[in-house]
């Protein structure tokens, strides 16, 4: 499992924001399965700034998940939120998120390393948006402290005075990581930039920076997403998100796996 995320290759995560229907999370896994992504992600458990915004279809959610990544041959990611949701959610997916907000919640870094320490099963740990690397880090510290080694690192964009993007994507923490740490360290490209025209440049940059993977989302209809729409990438813009990373791929001599 482990082995998706190896030096020569750059793995694509794609996905919609939230699963939000059994037609919208099959037309994705379908989509993305063809244009050469591995990994389906897709929230069921979604940590919304508003409590009144979509929360995610729970555990129907992540019925649906499991379903599409079956059905299209991909590995399935989603986001754990609380120490409560801990074991359902590993009931179902292959790889498990800790999101931007839960990056400092040490008692879900412990638990999930601890639950997760049997079959080391890889866990995306997303960057705090006002988190240092070196905080960042220390909480990967958590998981693998708990008996797994497998952490995945995801740079998501930080907060600065900056508001032409949602967050600022700090590309400079893949060579810090890389001198760092030997974990994987992936780049998602729509919470940092927050809007779908720039997802493909930065995909791009993460990957000429040296990024083991991106992190990409999709979405059938944007404009009807409950969720995060307008950074996500139509299936047209997706294929040509892969279209152009595939150059850079092959410059820095790896390839999508
Ligand atoms: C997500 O990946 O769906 C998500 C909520 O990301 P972040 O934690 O980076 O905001
Ligand atoms: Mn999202």
């Amino acid at each position: 499992m482990t082995d998706l995320f190896a030096p020569e290759k750059v793995v694509v995560i794609a996905g919609p924001c939230a699963v939000e229907a059994r037609e919208q999370v099959m037309e994705v896994a379908r989509v993305v399965s063809e244009e050469g992504a591995k990994i389906l992600r897709g929230g069921a458990y979604k940590p919304r700034t508003s409590p009144y915004s979509f929360q995610g279809l729970e555990e129907e959610g992540l019925k649906l998940l499991a379903e599409a990544g079956e059905t299209y041959g991909l590995k399935t990611a989603t986001e754990v939120t609380d120490t409560e949701h801990a074991e359902i959610v590993l009931r179902y997916v292959d790889i498990v998120q800790i999101g931007t907000r839960n990056m400092a919640n040490f008692a879900l870094l412990k638990k999930i390393g601890r639950l997760t320490s049997a079959d080391g099963r890889p866990v995306i740990l997303k960057r705090g948006f006002s988190s240092t690397i070196e905080e960042w880090l220390l909480a990967s510290e958590y998981i693998t402290g708990a008996g797994n080694p497998n952490v995945i690192l995801c740079e998501r964009g930080i907060r600065t005075f900056e508001t032409a993007t949602r967050f600022t994507l700090d590309l400079s923490a893949i060579p810090v990581v890389k001198k760092l740490s030997s974990h994987p360290i992936i780049v998602d490209a729509s919470h940092s930039t927050g809007n779908r025209d720039m997802v493909i440049p930065m995909s791009r940059a993460a990957i000429a920076a040296g990024a083991d993977g991106i992190m990409v989302e999709v979405h059938p209809n944007p404009k009807k997403a409950l969720c995060d729409g307008a950074q996500s990438l139509t299936p047209g813009q997706f294929s040509q998100l892969m279209e152009e990373i595939r150059p850079i791929v092959s410059a820095v001599r790896r390839d999508l796996g």
